[in-house]
Parts: C-alpha cells; sequence; structure tokens
C-alpha cells in the first residue's frame, strides 16, 4: 500500500475505533459523490464500479432522484403503517406494474423482504396448499446470499455468514445451484416454496445453466410450489433486463426486491405476487415502521419511473457488452474467467497473481473502486449511467494491475 494522505488515515483509525469489525472495507474514505464519481476525504477521485453492491444501479446522487427525495423532505417523511400517505398508493400500484403483479409489500431492507417472503410462503403453504401445520419447506441453492438475519443465515452454506450464530431456523433444503434434478429430488408434498437468485451474486456473479430457470419454473408449476426470486441485487436493470429472470422468459411468483429500489438514498424493498399469494396477509400478522414511508415511497416511484423507460435496461445491455468483451480478452492475461450478465461481472483473477483483495487494493490506488467476492474473484457492477470512456478506463486500470503483478 502507499501511505494514505493525513485525513484519510486519520478517519480509518477512527471507524477503527468507535465500530464493531463487521466488515474490512478498502482504504478509501468517501466525502462526497456523483453519477458513477465519488471523492475522497482527501480530494482523490475514485471510478465507483461497485455501485453499492447495485444499491447505486442509477449512479450517486441521480437528479431526478434527489429532486423526489427533496421534495418530499418538504411535506411529509414518516407516517407509520396506521395512517395511510399519499405516495404510498402511488409506489405501490407502479411498482406492481412494473412487477406484473397483482399487490406489493413495501419493506425497508432486503433481508426483511427475504423474511417477507418466507412468512408469505409458509403460510401459503397452510393455507392454500394445505401443508400440515409446522411442516412447510422450502428448497434453497447453496452458496446463496439472502442476508444476515437468523433465519436467513440458517440455510447460509458460508461458514463465515453461519457459524456461531445458531440455533437455526428449521423448514430449508439445500441443493447444488443450476441442478435442476435435485431440486427435483427434494421437492415432497410439504414443499411451499423454491427460493433463490436468478444470478447469484457474492457467491462470484454465478450464472446458472441456460434453462434452470425455464425449468424450475415448470417443476414449480407442476408440483404447486412456489416460485420465488430474489433480484434484490440481480433486479432492477442491472443485468441488461428490469428483471435477470426475464433472461430465461421465467415469470416467478413472488420477486423479492430491494438495493436499487431506494435509488441510493433510503433503504427500500418489497416483495410483489398476485393476490392468491400475498393475498393471505391479514392485519397484524406481518408489518414494519418504517416499510412504505412516505419518503422511501417518493423515491421508489420516481425509481420505477426511471426504470419503466426502459433506457437503463438498454445501456446495462449495450455497455455491458462492452465491459464483457473488455474483460473476456484479458483472459489469460491475469484473468482465468468472467461471468454475468449486462453490466455485472464476476472476474477470476489468477489466484498465482494475486488474491481478490489485493486486485481490489490495487485498483483502488488506481482510482477504482470494485470489490472481491471470495478467494480471487473480484465483482464489478459500475452504475447503470457509466460511460464508455469509464468502462475503458477501469478496464485499462484492470490491466495495467495485472500486468504489473
Ligand atoms: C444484498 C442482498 C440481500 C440483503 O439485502 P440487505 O439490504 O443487505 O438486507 C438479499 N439478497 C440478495 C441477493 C442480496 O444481494
Amino acid at each position: 500500500m502507499t501511505t494514505v494522505e493525513f485525513r484519510t488515515a486519520e478517519a480509518l483509525a477512527d471507524a477503527e475505533r468507535w465500530t464493531a469489525h463487521n466488515y474490512h472495507p478498502l482504504p478509501v474514505v468517501v466525502a462526497e459523490a456523483e453519477g458513477a464519481w465519488v471523492t475522497d476525504v482527501d480530494g482523490r477521485r475514485y471510478l465507483d464500479f461497485l455501485a453499492g453492491y447495485s444499491a447505486l444501479n442509477f449512479g450517486h446522487r441521480h437528479p431526478g432522484l434527489i429532486a423526489a427525495a427533496h421534495a418530499q423532505l418538504d411535506r411529509v417523511t414518516l407516517t407509520s403503517r396506521a395512517f395511510v400517505h399519499d405516495r404510498f398508493a402511488e409506489f405501490c400500484g407502479a411498482l406492481a406494474r412494473l412487477c406484473g403483479k397483482d399487490l406489493v409489500l413495501p419493506m425497508n431492507t432486503g433481508a426483511e423482504a427475504v423474511e417477507t417472503a418466507i412468512k408469505v410462503a409458509r403460510k401459503w403453504g397452510y393455507q392454500v396448499k394445505g401443508v400440515p401445520d409446522g411442516q412447510a419447506e422450502i428448497i434453497v441453492a447453496a452458496d446463496n446470499f439472502h442476508g444476515r438475519t437468523t433465519t436467513i443465515v440458517s440455510f447460509s452454506t458460508d461458514p463465515d455468514a453461519r457459524a456461531d450464530f445458531g440455533p437455526y431456523t428449521p423448514g430449508f433444503v439445500v441443493v447444488p445451484y443450476g441442478d435442476l434434478d435435485a431440486v427435483r429430488a427434494a421437492i415432497t408434498p410439504n414443499t411451499v416454496a423454491v427460493l433463490m437468485e436468478p444470478i447469484q451474486g457474492e457467491a462470484g456473479v454465478l450464472v446458472p445453466p441456460a434453462g434452470f430457470f425455464a425449468g424450475l419454473r415448470e417443476l414449480c408449476t407442476g408440483s404447486d410450489v412456489l416460485l420465488i426470486a430474489d433480484e434484490i441485487q440481480s433486479g432492477l436493470g442491472r443485468t441488461g433486463k428490469t428483471f435477470a429472470i426475464e433472461h430465461e422468459g421465467v415469470v416467478p411468483d413472488m420477486y423479492v426486491l430491494g438495493k436499487a429500489l431506494g435509488g441510493g438514498i433510503v433503504p427500500v424493498s418489497a416483495v410483489a405476487a398476485d393476490r392468491a399469494v400475498l393475498g393471505v396477509l391479514k392485519p397484524g400478522e406481518h408489518g414494519s415502521t418504517f416499510g412504505g414511508n412516505p419518503l422511501a415511497c417518493a423515491v421508489g416511484a420516481e425509481v420505477v419511473t426511471l426504470l419503466a423507460g426502459g433506457e437503463f435496461q438498454e445501456r446495462s445491455d449495450r455497455l455491458g457488452a462492452r465491459l464483457h468483451s473488455g474483460l473476456t480478452a484479458l483472459i489469460g492475461h491475469g484473468v482465468v474467467a468472467v461471468r454475468g450478465r449486462g453490466l455485472w461481472a464476476g472476474v477470476d483473477i489468477d489466484p498465482a497473481l494475486m488474491t481478490g483483495r489485493q486486485a481490489c487494493e490495487r485498483l483502488a490506488e488506481r482510482g477504482v473502486l470494485v470489490k472481491d467476492t471470495h478467494g480471487s474473484t473480484i465483482r464489478l457492477a459500475p452504475p447503470l449511467v457509466v460511460t464508455e470512456e469509464e468502462i475503458d478506463q477501469a478496464l485499462a486500470h484492470l490491466a495495467d494491475v495485472l500486468k504489473s503483478s
């Protein structure tokens, strides 16, 4: 590492001193940001090729989103769900239409939306499918990432995420990702849902074999099992379509959304499903003090408007092709493999050269922010407002890092 400047060093030391060490951040202290760029406390500029794990799909401080937030701050910001507010139906209706579903249930964080999907699937299983009380099973994939709550880490296969956090919530069956036969074999009369990411982000941007989700759709329909797509990271334009599962021409029974839904301003998550599924919830059975608050709805409604235009999906598709061809050209020059779709890539660096963490540190020194996942894999997910020149710049820096190792 080169020596960091005074303000950066001081801010890093303060953060170490006052916070739990549940993250291992890169030594960058951000002070300002706009579009695809962030500026640190010492005035250095970086291209943000992580985009808040896709929470910043529209870039930092998108003008339309900031305007929507400012306008709402001047009117009303929180009511709780004890009352209705005048932005609620607007957001939920717009999101329902974007998803092609009857109903939306807004929450705040991704993990809460996943928990909501689990609760709804279980209740649907008992009340609609007729599963005996307490016997509901949900099939999930190995190497999944769905969040950090005690129930969700109960079905994680990552020891770091799971170990020492038991006792674990029962009712989950883990199968290999992308293995249709394994799902088929795991289905029992008590199976209420299959919960999976259309592309596994934390696992290293793993794209399942072609036809996997189409097969899963058929299998779920035939077995009276709900297909739940966790599109928290893969959805909302990231892969070149509104939802990553669209690449397989598949419509799930429930979408789980988060991250970019809050426009990089506030935490906004939601599940979307038809009345036959989400309609099982009655007053008092589920909720959230902050879920669907006026500020969240104002920003979320603007996010839906941005996506309804299709421009961001088109950018992701077109610029993603450029990103992927640039990365593929590095195979054999320090890169072992490239995966992903649209403006989303998992890049396996030759482990003989450096770890993923080292690659991230060296890219940060050159002014490009990315994040490692596991081992020697790094993840690139620039905001969808990124330009061709900025992509070429980041690719050139990555090539340099690999060459100079
Ligand atoms: C980030 C993420 C979550 C959890 O979202 P939080 O807002 O961090 O709780 C769940 N599922 C997927 C696929 C994610 O990427």
